[in-house]
């Protein structure tokens, strides 16, 4: 649960830096947010990038609402396990020699779920041997996630922040330093 603090932290930035849209992201459970669309926050630092996304449950599994049969069940095991590991989510430029790990992953409380949203919340952490070799995030996870169509990122560093909007055949978030 210590992990919890830095994501609201940066979901407040996400909330300031975004004026209008009201995601609510109560461990992860409930959000104002447009169905086949997550967003995504990059960090960047000296020694590499955290990496936080937010997706709707619909752009995973197809529904909002908990699993109830044992197929259902089974295909959102599926979902949840495919988001532990970086590697078939993200894949950050090869020659900067990047690994990743997931850092927490917020699933929603489908008992505190009462605007019919839900959505999944996802940090991980990069460290990179050659960081300033980084200079792309491919976000490979539109192979698994069919539904997803769209990615709202921002990259933020000591300049500030970036916005950059990804799609299915635009999966590159460009990192510049
Ligand atoms: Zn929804």
């Amino acid at each position: 649960m210590t992990r919890i603090r830095p994501l609201l932290a940066a979901l407040l930035v996400w909330l300031t830096g975004h004026g209008g849209t009201v995601p609510v992201l109560a461990q992860g459970s409930t959000a104002a947010h447009v169905h086949g669309e997550a967003r995504l926050e990059l960090a960047l630092d000296a020694r590499g990038f955290e990496v936080r996304i937010w997706i709707p449950m619909e752009s995973l599994i197809g529904y909002e609402r908990a699993p109830r049969s044992a197929q259902e069940i089974r295909d959102y095991e599926s979902a949840i396990d495919r988001l532990r590991t970086t590697d078939g989510v993200m894949r950050p430029s090869t020659g900067a020699g990047c690994s990743g790990r997931l850092l927490e992953l917020i699933q929603p409380d489908w008992a505190t779920v009462s605007n019919g949203h839900a959505e999944m919340a996802i940090a991980y952490r990069f460290e990179c041997s050659e960081p300033a070799r980084l200079a792309a995030l491919e976000l490979i996870l539109f192979d698994r996630f069919s539904r997803l169509r769209r990615i709202d990122a921002r990259l933020v560093d000591q300049k500030g922040a970036r916005a950059q909007r990804l799609g299915r055949r635009a999966r590159v978030l460009k990192i510049e330093r």
